[in-house]
C-alpha cells in the first residue's frame, strides 16, 4: 500500500509536483500517465528517494518514508524500480546482475543462490541464469531489470516506462507477468507510461497528471466513459 499526501516538488521556478495526493491499495497497479514533463518521473523519484519533496508526506503501509521529519534514505525504503533503458550491468552474469541486490545487503551465499534462482523462474529466464547480458534480447534483457527490481522482496514496484522500448506482442506478455506478479505477492505498483492503451491495459486505476497536477485518478472503464475535463478526453483519446 503507497500513500502520497500533498506532495509539492519544486526545482527553481518549476513545480514539478503541485499538492499531490496519490493511493495505491497492496497487490494494485496505478497506471500514471501525462504528458511530457508532466512530472510522472518526478513523482516515482520522490518515491524512490531520489528528490526530497519540498512539502508532504509518502508512505508505504504504516511506514513514514517523508514526512514529520522523517527522511527515509533511498537504500531503506525496501522499493523495486525498472527504467526504460534496463540498466543491466554488461559485465557481468544475469544471475549475477539479479544477485547484486543480495550481495550489498550481506545476504550469504546459499541464501543468494536460492533467492536469484526463485526470482529467475517468476520471470521466466530460469534457462539462461549464466548468460551474458549482450546475449540477450531487448525483452529478456528487461526481464533481467525485474528480476533485479524484486529480488530483495520490495513491498512496491516503480516501473518508468520499464515496457516503452520493447514490440507490442512482448509488451503485452510483460503486462501479464506484471498482474500475475502484482496478485501473486501482493506488489503494489506504480507503472508509468506515454501509452494511453498501455494504461488502461494495465492499471487497476489509473491517475492522470499535467504539469504537476492531478487531473482524474478513477478505474480505466471510469475514465475511459466519463473523463472530467477535455484534457483527460483528449489524452484518453488521441493517439499518444
Ligand atoms: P517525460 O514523459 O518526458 O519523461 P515526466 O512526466 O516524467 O516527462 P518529469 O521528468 O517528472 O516529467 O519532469 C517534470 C518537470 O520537472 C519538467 O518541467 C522537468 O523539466 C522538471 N525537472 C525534472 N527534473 C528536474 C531537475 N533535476 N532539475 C530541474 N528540473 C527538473
Ligand atoms: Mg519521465
Amino acid at each position: 500500500e503507497l500513500d502520497a499526501t500533498g506532495v509539492d516538488v519544486r526545482f527553481g521556478a518549476t513545480r514539478a509536483l503541485d499538492s499531490v495526493d496519490l493511493h495505491v491499495d497492496a497487490g494494485r497497479i496505478l497506471a500514471l500517465v501525462g504528458p511530457s514533463g508532466s512530472g510522472k518521473s518526478t513523482f516515482l523519484r520522490a518515491v524512490a528517494g531520489f528528490v526530497t519533496p519540498d512539502a508532504g508526506t509518502l508512505r508505504v503501509g504504516d511506514r513514514v518514508l517523508v514526512g514529520d521529519g522523517i527522511m527515509v534514505p533511498p537504500e531503506r525504503r525496501g522499493l523495486g524500480m525498472v527504467f526504460q533503458h534496463h540498466a543491466v550491468w554488461p559485465h557481468m552474469s544475469v544471475a549475477e546482475n539479479v544477485a547484486y541486490p543480495l550481495r550489498r545487503a550481506r545476504w550469504n551465499r546459499t541464501d543468494r543462490e536460492a533467492r536469484v534462482a526463485e526470482v529467475l523462474e517468476t520471470v521466466e529466464l530460469g534457462d539462461l541464469a549464466d548468460r551474458a547480458p549482450d546475449t540477450l534480447s531487448g525483452g529478456q534483457r528487461q526481464r533481467v531489470a525485474l528480476a533485479r527490481a524484486l529480488v530483495a522482496r520490495p513491498a512496491v514496484l516503480l516501473l518508468d516506462e520499464a515496457l516503452s522500448a520493447l514490440d507490442e506482442p512482448l509488451r503485452a506478455s510483460l503486462r501479464l507477468m506484471l498482474r500475475r506478479l502484482a496478485a501473486e505477492y501482493e506488489l503494489t505498483m506504480v507503472h508509468v507510461t506515454h501509452d494511453r492503451d498501455e494504461a488502461l491495459a494495465i492499471g487497476d486505476q489509473v491517475a492522470v497528471l499535467n504539469r504537476g497536477r492531478l487531473v482524474q485518478v478513477g478505474s480505466p472503464a471510469e475514465l475511459d466513459s466519463s473523463p472530467n475535463s477535455e484534457f483527460v478526453a483528449r489524452f484518453l483519446h488521441d493517439a499518444t
